[in-house]
Order: structure tokens, then C-alpha cells, then sequence
């Protein structure tokens, strides 16, 4: 089994929030001699922030992705969504992904019982650390137990990214929920799903998107499959901290690192 240099957490200007196009993705991924890449565009169904529910136009997406391959025939490049989950609409969100020929699915939840905790002051009022970050993994585990019908799940740990709570407080770790990761990491394990290691939070907590002490967990449960995703919306943060990510994963023991082609997975050494 051999290894890989893979990035599978990326957004270009089809997301709403992303700043760079998809030809200057793959080029900046050429160049670092990355060899597998997948675009996770946004949807963020029924967000109260009507700029950001707004999804990628597919078939110029798909139609682009095309192009590209062509073009960086040295890159593989995989199309991929980042689902914005939505307990409100999630049927709907269902259907109209089943309707979409996707490489890879991306579970991710950015609203927390309607709000998303990246408006830190509305998210954080009145709570104390202990009650903001419980909500934010009880309602992660209300998503994730929703779905069976995923390939990975996106940065566990995203309150953190924002948080009102800073230094060594900041990071949300597995001792902050440990029932809750629990159920959450069994379900990953049992349907033979990934869980994402997303490197954006090296700059925000010091750690990944899942915090080191869950990705132990997750081992320790018998979890082997894992995806590598910078999480990067411009040029100068693609692959950015993968490498490191590997290492960090690799010493704690994980396995395998996953690629998808038509929601078909491949496993490769981490
Ligand atoms: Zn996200
Ligand atoms: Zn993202």
C-alpha cells in the first residue's frame, strides 16, 4: 500500500466564501507535486445568512473539473460537496444531493440549533465554555446519527474555530463530551466512514479539526479511515499543514488515509 499527497477539504470561487478559481487550485497543487485533489464546495441550506446559502451552479462546476483534468493530467482531481447539514431541511438536502454525480460527500454542520457559532458574539452569549461546546457536539451527533449516506465527517471541534474562549480553553477536546464523541465515533466506525483530520485549526487552536484527544479515541474504538483537508478557500493555505496533520495521525497510530471516485473508496497509508 502506498502513500499519497492528497487534499480533500478544498473550496474555489463555486463556494460562496471561496478566493481562488479551480484552474489556480490545481495549479498551486501542480506545483507542490500534490497528486490527488477534491473540491468540497458549500451548501448551507435554509443558513440564516442568505449570502452563504447559496450552492455551486453544478453543471459548471462539473463542466470545469473537466476541463482541469485535462488540463493538469498529473492531478487527480475528484468533485466533491461539502454539505452544510440542516435538521430542518434534511430530506430536502437528501434528495437534491442523490440527484448530483459526485466523487465524495463531506458531512459538516456550521449551524448549531439555527445559529452559527461563527457569529461568535450571538453564538457565545450567555454561555458558559461548558454549555457552548456540549450544544455544539450534541447537536454534531444529532446530524451525524441522521446520516448513514456520507463519506466523511468535517472538522469535529468547529465552535472552537470561533471561539469566545481563548488559550488553553479554546480548543474543544474529547474530555468536553466524551458520551457524545463516543456515539458519534461508533457510528463512523460501524458504516466504515472517514473522519476528516482538517488542518485549519493549527492556526486557531493549535491542533486539527478532530482535536488529537478524539482522533486517539477513534483509533482506540478500532476507527482506521481517515481524510486529510486543508479547508483552504485561497492559494496560500492549500495543503497547507497536511503533511504535519500525517505525522501527527501516523504517531498515534491511524492507519489509512481515503480517496473517492464516484463515492467509491480507495485506501492508501497514511
Ligand atoms: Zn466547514
Ligand atoms: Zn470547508
Amino acid at each position: 500500500m502506498k502513500q499519497r499527497r492528497m487534499d480533500y477539504h478544498l473550496h474555489t470561487t463555486h463556494s460562496m466564501d471561496g478566493r481562488q478559481s479551480v484552474e489556480a487550485l490545481c495549479r498551486s497543487m501542480a506545483e507542490m507535486g500534490v497528486e490527488e485533489i477534491c473540491l468540497t464546495e458549500h451548501i448551507e441550506p435554509g443558513h440564516p445568512d442568505k449570502s452563504l446559502d447559496i450552492p455551486p451552479v453544478w453543471p459548471v462546476y462539473l463542466d470545469e473539473i473537466r476541463q482541469m483534468r485535462k488540463k493538469y493530467p498529473q492531478l487527480v482531481i475528484r468533485a466533491g460537496v461539502e454539505i452544510g447539514d440542516n435538521p430542518l431541511l434534511r430530506d430536502q438536502i437528501k434528495a437534491e444531493l442523490d440527484k448530483l454525480p459526485l466523487d465524495f460527500r463531506l458531512l459538516s454542520l456550521h449551524l448549531v440549533n439555527g445559529v452559527d457559532p461563527y457569529e461568535k458574539e450571538l453564538y457565545f452569549a450567555g454561555k458558559t465554555r461548558d454549555q457552548a461546546y456540549r450544544e455544539y457536539a450534541e447537536a454534531k451527533a444529532e446530524s451525524i446519527l441522521a446520516w448513514t449516506d456520507f463519506d466523511s465527517i468535517a472538522h469535529i471541534g468547529y465552535a472552537a474555530k470561533f471561539s469566545a474562549f481563548t488559550g488553553p480553553e479554546q480548543a474543544l477536546v474529547y474530555a468536553d463530551a466524551p458520551d457524545v464523541f463516543d456515539a458519534i465515533l461508533r457510528h463512523i466506525i460501524r458504516l466504515g466512514k472517514c473522519l476528516e483530520v482538517n488542518t485549519s485549526g493549527f492556526a486557531s487552536t493549535g491542533d486539527t479539526f478532530a482535536h488529537s484527544t478524539i482522533i486517539r479515541r477513534y483509533i482506540e474504538l478500532g476507527g482506521e479511515n481517515f481524510t486529510f483537508g486543508s479547508d483552504s478557500h485561497d492559494v496560500t493555505r492549500n495543503y497547507d499543514g497536511i503533511e504535519r496533520a500525517k505525522e501527527m495521525v501516523r504517531a498515534l497510530g491511524g492507519k489509512y488515509q481515503a480517496s473517492f471516485e464516484k463515492r467509491k473508496m480507495t485506501l492508501w497509508r497514511i
